[in-house]
């Protein structure tokens, strides 16, 4: 039996939506290669999580808890990985792409001796994947030739998993760690506070970029998105310069979205800035410069000065 291990994150118990699409990409992989879905979650919220999970016909939901994986570094990431898939006899693991998992997911390729595909935009067979190279300009397909095999999945090309299929077994793993040997150790976690959607889950998002001139000038970003309801992105231009968080950042070093609607205002849409939001299914694009390059990939294009324009637009919106 070649069984799948998704590696799925949570927050308090709350399955991330990002996860749910990398289940998707777990149930293609797993009917591919005549297989069952199994899945790992840790950390306090972990039986919570498990009961959400194990409704989406998977087979078993391991859980790790223990005062490491509340706060988990990628070594005991990495630890409980190796058991889950001993336990399950998966030989393909893989997780959304996040932060987390390109930490710890890499480790797990090495110790496993297994090969690994990042970023896997599309499942061809169980063993062929397309993923983005070159910040995107290229699509790449790619075979895992090893046994055993690891991949990261981009989330926003896969739909969210639907629950049904059959109720799996939850079956809780110790993994005893010494957090004393481990060469890392979590320190604290710095929250950033937002009652704004998340970029990576929004219907609409809108960004800024360097057209806004300064921190106060970002404001008119943030006003446009209230008013539509929308997350708040911004190129890296805008956070090298300090006028936002570096969180907000949208593209190939940065966060991938890809919402219904995305409105660039002031940003000139280098190759690095659309690797993150080019998967949007509207783009928009406001800039006074008619040559700007984010003009090739939106939908619809405003040549005019966003301080002109923008408010005007916000006006519209709220009448
Ligand atoms: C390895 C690497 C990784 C990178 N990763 C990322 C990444 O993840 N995300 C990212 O965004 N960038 C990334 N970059 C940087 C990227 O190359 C660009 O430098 C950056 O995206 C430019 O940001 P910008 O469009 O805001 O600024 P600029 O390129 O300076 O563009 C500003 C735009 O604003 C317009 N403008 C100015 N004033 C107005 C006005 N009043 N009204 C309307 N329009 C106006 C201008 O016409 C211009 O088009 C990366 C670069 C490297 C080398």
């Amino acid at each position: 039996m070649s069984n799948v291990l998704l590696i799925a994150e949570h927050d308090a118990g709350v399955v991330k939506k990002t996860s749910l699409k990398a289940l998707t990409a777990a149930k293609v992989i797993a009917t591919k290669q005549g297989g069952n879905v199994t899945v790992l979650v840790y950390g306090a919220g972990a039986p919570a999580a498990a009961e959400i999970l194990k409704t989406f016909g998977v087979s078993t939901v391991y859980t790790v808890q223990g005062e490491v994986f509340d706060h988990p570094v990628a070594e005991a990431l990495l630890a409980a990985t190796i058991e889950a898939q001993k336990a399950s006899g998966a030989t393909f693991v893989l997780a959304a792409s996040s932060s987390t998992s390109k930490d710890f997911l890499p480790r797990v390729a090495a110790r496993l001796n297994a090969g690994m595909a990042s970023d896997v935009m599309a499942i061809i067979d169980a063993k062929t994947f397309k993923r983005p190279m070159w910040a995107g300009n290229i699509t790449a397909t790619v075979e895992l030739t090893t046994a055993l095999k690891v991949a990261t999945v981009r989330a926003t090309e896969f739909e969210t998993a639907s629950e049904g299929g059959g109720t799996g077994t939850v079956q809780a793993l110790s993994v005893p760690i010494d957090s004393g040997s481990l060469k890392s150790r979590f320190v604290k976690r710095v929250e950033v506070k937002s009652t704004r959607p998340d970029v990576t889950s929004a219907a609409r998002v809108v960004s800024g970029g360097r057209g806004v001139k300064s921190a106060e000038g970002f404001k008119i970003i943030e006003n446009l998105a209230d008013a539509l309801g929308a997350g708040v992105g911004a190129s890296r231009a805008v956070c090298d310069a300090g006028w936002v968080p570096n969180d907000l950042q949208i593209g190939q070093t940065g966060k991938v979205v890809a919402p219904d609607l995305y409105i660039a205002v002031g940003i000139s849409g280098a190759i690095q800035h659309i690797a993150g939001m080019k998967g949007s299914k509207v783009i928009v694009a406001i800039n006074k410069d008619p040559e700007a390059p984010i003009f090739q990939v939106a939908d619809y294009g405003l040549v005019a000065d966003l301080f002109v324009a923008v408010p005007q637009f916000i006006e519209a919106i709220r009448s």
